[in-house]
């Protein structure tokens, strides 16, 4: 039984491991193909197609039963041509190295869509925080700041929060970050509590930068959002606070996730209340009877659908049976290259992650500027300044599209690259 449920451990995890590949190299034909199309050659795609620096580290920590687990962690920066480099940190079982070179080189395309002087970064623990003490949780942050700490800083590469890390983790990083260097760095990490130099409106960013693209992508489509059927999956950072946006606006939430299962309300679900009762890792399902499954969630009968919760969850097995007429990802990578063919083809209007969700690290410059000056705005101006980059980006993505006639997706990744591949020219590195 024992040799049976490791072995089973071992087949998932390569499976994971598999798909996540599978996204990495669906990454690099994407930015192979941009980078064509703006007439830039092979040995750009040699210098852009992986991350320039990538870190494996092993973080021992003494958990509560007395044991010493060992924790592997990850940094990967795909490309500091432009600036430092800036990305997430991820607590999660399925965390790998496959992933986590993917996602960095998704946050160096955000950074140039919404025009930041940031290359891309990413990284990642192989842990399941929910089963993790605080005192835990607070020596394996501490564990990986002291693991990477030689690579990473305000001026070389600035972490934030991703999945199942929050402003708590940020705060337990930056403290031994500034115990490491003497002296305070608040800039070394955003996504902190605002006591400790957050910025006004990290918190909601990326929700409320995938609340503006919904909105500019229901003009396009003609959809008045007043009435709109929303369907969400996942109800965290980003899903939780998407609902509540998308509720204020007057959208009929009529679907919401987590990892355990979804609820459904066709008249519109009560989004203050599930607010209230969702946990702090945007957990709520377990509170109601009559749930559905994720695969069930997605396919229901809505206007906008927004995977805000982990990768692959619309492949080709699914794409038939989207209802929705947009999708918005709000997720990273939620769409394999496989499934957006098939939503294109279908007509569906598909925003890809790497605009949607570029509100986070937008604010997470913002936060950084701030450290900087020591000098803090109001809610009022970050929010102002938020919606004028998410609007911006948008429409030139969508101009981009309608010139080249090609998808949201290959219009988003050429506008990415471009700055990236020009100021890597320009230092001679291709
Ligand atoms: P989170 O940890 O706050 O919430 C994750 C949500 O997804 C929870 O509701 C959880 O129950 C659900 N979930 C986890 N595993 C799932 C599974 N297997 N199936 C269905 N649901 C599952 O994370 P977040 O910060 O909201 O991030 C969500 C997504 O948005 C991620 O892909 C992340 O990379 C992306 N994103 C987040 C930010 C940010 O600032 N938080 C910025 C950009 C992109």
């Amino acid at each position: 039984m024992v040799v049976d449920a490791v072995l089973n451990k071992i087949k998932q995890q390569q499976q994971e491991e598999q798909q996540s590949l599978k996204m990495y190299h669906s990454t690099q034909t994407v930015i192979h193909e941009a980078l064509k199309k703006l007439n830039f050659g092979e040995q750009m795609y040699e210098l852009l197609k992986e991350p320039l620096r990538f870190l494996e580290v092993r973080i021992p920590i003494k958990m509560d039963d007395g044991t010493v687990k060992v924790f592997t962690g990850y940094r990967s920066q795909h490309n500091d041509s432009v600036g430092p480099t800036k990305g997430g940190i991820r607590f999660h079982p399925e965390v790998n190295e496959a992933e986590v070179k993917a996602l960095s080189i998704w946050m160096s395309l955000k950074c140039g869509i919404t025009n930041l002087p940031f290359g891309g970064g990413k990284g990642g623990i192989i842990c399941d925080p929910r089963k993790m003490s605080g005192r835990e949780l607070e020596c394996l942050s501490r564990g990986y700041v002291r693991a990477i700490s030689q690579i990473v800083g305000p001026c070389k590469d600035i972490p934030a929060p991703d999945v199942y890390t929050n402003s708590q983790i940020m705060a337990w990083m930056v403290d031994e970050y500034s115990h490491l260097r003497e002296f305070d760095s608040p800039g070394f990490i955003t996504g902190k509590p605002l006591v400790l130099g957050g910025s006004k409106g990290r918190e909601t960013a990326t929700a409320h930068g995938v609340a503006i693209v919904i909105e500019e992508a229901a003009k396009k489509k003609g959809i008045n959002l007043k009435d709109a059927r929303v369907v969400i999956q996942g109800f965290g950072n980003a899903g939780s606070y998407l609902a509540k946006f998308m509720h204020d606006a007057g959208a009929k939430v009529v679907g919401v996730s987590d990892v355990l299962g979804a609820i459904t309300d066709q008249n519109g679900l009560d989004i203050d209340y599930l607010l209230d009762c969702r946990d702090s890792f945007g957990t709520f399902s377990s509170l109601f009877n009559n749930t559905i499954s994720n695969k069930e969630l997605l396919e229901l009968d809505c206007d906008i659908l927004v995977p805000a919760a982990i990768s692959n969850q619309i492949t080709e097995k699914n794409a038939y049976d989207i209802k929705a007429s947009i999708v918005v990802e709000a997720a990273n990578g939620p769409t394999t290259l496989e499934a957006t063919k098939i939503l294109n083809d279908r007509g569906v209007f598909l925003v890809p992650d790497i605009l949607s969700n570029a509100g986070g690290v937008t604010v997470s410059y913002f936060e950084w500027v701030q450290n900087n000056q020591s000098y803090y705005w109001t809610e009022e101006e970050v929010d102002n300044k938020l919606k004028k980059i998410m609007v911006d980006s948008f429409e030139n993505v969508y101009r981009i599209s309608q010139i080249h006639q090609v998808d949201m997706r290959l219009a988003a990744y050429m506008v990415g690259i471009k700055k990236l591949a020009e100021a890597s020219c320009f230092r001679g590195w291709a």
